[in-house]
């Protein structure tokens, strides 16, 4: 294990110490294939890691409820306008937390107690914030779920359109967590257009892919984008709301003051950073070969006989569908795991299996392709998968794919910590 030179972490505090020390070379020599998650550069790390974070600035640039703010509303000057600049946005609130408080801020910008929002449910793709009963979401609105449809596992635009007139819903929402298909925002807004309803889209997952041009662009049809900045963005913990002029005011008061309290300084200045290096032309080739190194797992899996759920995938992630394998999704998470290889068990369309077991795994390629992962890297990662699911919890076929798998990763630096 590397030893940091001259930590001080490290004799005034050694449990926490050892504890980042083991997660870093967890990190270092596994294979993340969790679509969710991702490496932020140094860069990012740096202002994250900064002592804005001591700073309480409740309110925003230029009118806040505390003195002192004159460089942290430099900071957040800068993401605000990056963020608008990116993604052609009239308004941007860079403040929230996290994707949940971005989506609890927009709902309560827009919507009243009881009223009702159509999105996907949670079984076929959607988020916990998207009207799950054990969330605020789905105590506080009533949301009607649509789905995707059973043959080709891809949204049911007619569907929804029936929905919308039946329901007449006061929000529509798109933008998903396990959907690997390009979304048709033009179509949704017709259909929000046709019932009254205004559109929201959460980009939590694919803001990076739309912020570099691997995935067309919500925001010319959406009244309401949130998103988080640590998915395939490549930024801090953290998240962000852009909206049209007319409701600028209503999402800038629902984050601050409804819903939060003083902003994480530190992270809104990682967050300028992260927005500043998407502007950059190499950001629009990292979303472009997220989606390559995507497409290749999705084929090579396909050649070894595993089912991609709707086909294959038009963006960074997919669902493998192992119910030909006779594994649970639970089980092949868990053999993998030990294999050195990180991936998270979810429910495929119409799974028989309930969601603590599940018949699918969801894999992403931000995380490698951010480490230098090209698509050869990722039919070796297919083979190496297809080698565990064939004999899942093998312990000896785990300690081989282990050892292979530390060999592969250990060829590319961490970034953020080995550049
Ligand atoms: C990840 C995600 C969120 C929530 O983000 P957190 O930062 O974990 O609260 C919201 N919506 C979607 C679609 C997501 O994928």
């Amino acid at each position: 294990m590397q030893v940091a030179q001259g930590s001080i972490l490290a004799r005034q505090d050694p449990q926490v110490f050892e504890a980042i020390q083991k997660e870093t070379e967890r990190q270092r020599y596994g294979l993340e294939l969790i679509p969710s998650e991702n490496y932020p550069s140094k860069g990012v790390l740096e202002a994250q890691a900064s002592i804005l974070g001591s700073k309480y600035a409740e309110g925003y640039p230029g009118r806040r409820y505390y003195g002192g703010c004159q460089y942290v509303d430099v900071a957040e000057e800068l993401a605000r306008e990056r963020a608008r600049a990116l993604f052609g946005a009239a308004h941007a609130n860079v403040q929230p937390h996290s994707g949940s408080q971005a989506n609890m801020a927009a709902y309560y910008a827009v919507l009243a107690h009881g009223d009702t929002v159509l999105g996907m449910s949670l079984s076929e793709g959607g988020h916990l914030t998207h009207g799950s009963p054990v969330n605020f979401s789905g105590r506080y609105y009533r949301f009607v779920p649509y789905g995707v449809d059973r043959e080709s596992e891809r949204i049911d635009y007619d569907q929804v359109e029936r929905l919308a007139k039946e329901h007449k819903p006061k929000l529509i929402l798109a933008g998903y967590t396990a959907y690997s298909r390009t979304i048709d925002f033009p179509r949704f807004r017709a259909i929000a257009d046709a019932v009254g309803a205004l559109f929201m889209v959460d980009i939590a997952h694919i803001a990076g892919l739309i912020a570099g041009g691997a995935h067309p662009s919500p925001v010319p049809y959406a009244q309401l984008v949130t998103s988080t900045t640590h998915k395939t963005l490549r930024g801090p913990r953290g998240a962000f709301i852009l909206s049209t002029e007319p409701l600028a005011k209503d999402v800038d008061k629902a984050v601050f003051p409804a819903i939060q309290g003083g902003p994480f300084m530190h992270t809104i200045a990682a967050k300028a950073v992260a927005f500043g290096e998407a502007q950059r032309p190499e950001f629009a080739l990292y979303a472009r070969r997220v989606v390559e190194n995507a497409q290749a797992l999705a084929a090579e899996l396909t050649r070894q006989g595993l089912r991609i759920v709707s086909g294959g995938t038009d963006n960074h992630l997919m669902l493998v569908d192992l119910r030909s394998t006779g594994v649970t999704g639970k089980d092949a998470q868990e053999s993998l795991e030990r294999a050195g290889i990180t991936v998270n068990k979810n429910t495929i369309p119409y799974d028989p299996l309930p969601p603590a077991k599940t018949s699918g795994l969801r894999l992403g390629t931000p995380a490698l392709t951010s480490r230098g992962f090209a698509p050869a890297e990722m039919r070796q990662v297919a083979r190496l998968l297809v080698k565990v699911l064939g004999r899942c919890g093998d312990s000896q076929v785990e300690r081989e794919v282990r050892e292979e798998a530390h060999e592969l990763a250990g060829r590319y630096p961490l970034p953020g910590v080995d550049d």
